[in-house]
């Protein structure tokens, strides 16, 4: 039983760590707590968030702050602020070109924040959950990929449709209408990827400008601009579109801006414009753990692999 005096002794530093870290955490959940009430708030009083959406923004931001720390909440906030800013830009003008996507009555509802957040909160649930740091470098470079895309997508949608030609769709090259899923143009998609940059070089800096972590913006460029084209690939094939009656327009909204219900008109009806989110995150975040193994620090595989 005493043979080996060294395993207690590690232990009991191990769990004087750990307690420390334990404490550590429960101060950074709290601050994510109040932190993400405070701009969720905020959000709903500048209309960009309903009730349900507040509260998806709450659980989405004391998650990533509280389990992934300052890099993880802020780059969060990076996303949330510029793509707040990006959607007030020349509001009016938006509203007359694609009304049906940029109306005024378009606040976030949960679905929507899980749609863009979901995958964010799963990565900060297992970077917290795991003690491997290899497994830790993956769910991060994850991370970064999942607000590169959710950044590339806002920023192309809020920027693209100001482009003064008209989108092609991403498959055929056949002319669309402004406004339309799996439609795309050059101002959006430069848009995209200036958007999925920005946001890595913004997680690189929080991360302390780290020498190893020199590839991260790279990565996110490469990763959010893979997300953002399976979006718009998504949109043009398989997501489910609707038509209106009462106003003779196609929409990708089952209830109608005006309040009437819609019909199906193409795609799968469960490949709703939430569904095309969330699917083109978890892409985004899957390119960018791949992107990363090459240049994870330590020679041992990931625990899970
Ligand atoms: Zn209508």
């Amino acid at each position: 039983m005493s043979t080996l005096p060294a395993i207690p002794l590690l232990h009991e530093s191990g769990g004087k760590q750990a307690k420390h870290a334990l404490a550590k955490s429960r101060v950074q959940l709290l601050l994510g707590l109040f932190l993400s009430t405070g701009i969720g708030l905020l959000a709903y009083r500048r209309r960009s968030l309903s009730r349900s959406g507040v509260a998806g923004a709450v659980v989405t931001g004391t998650t990533t702050f509280g389990l992934g720390g300052w890099a993880w909440g802020l780059s969060l906030i990076f996303f949330f602020v510029s793509s707040s800013l990006f959607s007030h830009f020349r509001a009016r003008d938006k509203a007359a070109i694609a009304a049906d996507k940029f109306s005024k009555g378009s606040r976030r509802d949960i679905g929507q924040v899980a749609a863009n957040g979901g995958m964010a909160t799963l990565l900060a649930l297992g970077y917290g959950a795991t003690p491997s740091p290899v497994t830790r470098e993956l769910l991060q470079a994850g991370y970064a990929g999942v607000i590169a895309t959710a950044t590339a997508d806002t920023w192309a949608t809020e920027l693209g449709v100001l482009s003064p030609h008209p989108p092609r769709l991403i498959t055929t090259g056949a002319l669309t209408t402004p406004g339309t899923s799996g439609g795309i143009t050059s101002l959006g998609t430069g848009a995209a990827i200036l958007g999925a940059l920005a946001s890595g070089l913004f997680f690189w800096i929080l991360r302390g400008c780290r020498r190893s972590l020199l590839a991260l913006p790279l990565i996110a460029l490469i990763s959010g601009t893979i997300g953002n084209l399976f979006d718009s690939f998504l949109g043009a094939t398989t997501q489910a579109m609707f038509y209106c009656p009462a106003c003779d327009q196609e929409t990708e909204r089952q209830i109608h801006n005006c309040g009437a219900r819609t019909r199906s008109l193409r795609g799968l009806p469960w490949m709703t414009n939430d569904m095309v989110n969330f699917l083109s995150t978890l892409v985004g975040g899957l390119a960018a753990m791949l992107l990363q193994l090459p240049f994870l620090r330590s020679k041992h595989p990931p625990d899970f692999v």
